[in-house]
C-alpha cells in the first residue's frame, strides 16, 4: 500500500487592477445581432441610446461586464 502527503498552499483571489474591465451590450431585438465592446463604459451607453434612436424598437439589451482576476500563493 502505497502512502502520500497532501500539502495545502493558500491562496487569494483579487481582481486584477492591470486588467480592465470589458463592456459589453447585445441588442436583443430579433435577428439584429448588433453590438458594442469597449473598456469605456459611456461608449457603451451611448452606443445603446443611438441604436434604439436610428431603430425604433430596438430598445432592449443585454449586458455584459467582464472582470479579470488573478489568483496568487499567499504562504
Ligand atoms: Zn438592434
Amino acid at each position: 500500500m502505497s502512502r502520500s502527503v497532501m500539502r495545502y498552499v493558500p491562496h487569494t483571489i483579487r481582481h486584477a487592477p492591470d486588467l480592465d474591465w470589458k463592456r459589453e451590450a447585445h441588442c436583443t431585438t430579433d435577428d439584429c445581432g448588433e453590438f458594442i465592446a469597449s473598456k469605456d463604459e459611456d461608449a457603451v451607453q451611448m452606443w445603446c441610446l443611438r441604436h434604439t434612436g436610428r431603430n425604433p424598437g430596438h430598445d432592449t439589451f443585454r449586458r455584459v461586464f467582464t472582470d479579470h482576476a488573478r489568483v496568487q500563493r499567499t504562504a
